[in-house]
């Protein structure tokens, strides 16, 4: 090997060290940005699950109470909850779960609104 070919070799190995630490400042950018996501959707998973057994006590400190007054307010905190985005219904599990593009759910309204008592 002559010198000349030793130093397009070395050349070309720092070349390619570049361009692995430029892939690697890529994927480490991309991993912040999934861990910054991951933790706000952890804090919101928090404060939903606080939000919904703090809904739930309500409710069945309501339904204990079995007043009117208490029925409507528990459905006050149910219409908040909807308006925030949330599924209120349980049908199939949705409890708590976000409405996609806030689309209205038949289900949710009718727990809120309907003639049922909840
Ligand atoms: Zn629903």
């Amino acid at each position: 090997m002559d010198k000349r070919q030793l130093y397009d070799n070395f050349i070309g190995i720092e070349e390619e060290m570049k361009r692995m630490l430029s892939s690697f400042e890529t994927i480490k950018s991309d991993m912040t940005g999934v861990l910054e996501n991951n933790a706000e959707l952890e804090i919101e998973n928090q404060h939903l699950r606080e939000r919904l057994s703090e809904i739930e006590r309500q409710t069945s400190k309501d339904f204990n109470e079995s007043s009117d007054a208490n029925l409507s307010k528990s459905r006050q905190n149910l219409e908040k909850l909807y308006d925030q985005g949330f599924h209120v219904c349980n049908i199939e599990g949705m409890y708590g779960s976000r409405r996609v593009d806030d689309e209205p759910c038949a289900f949710c309204l009718d727990l809120i609104y309907g003639e049922r008592e909840i």
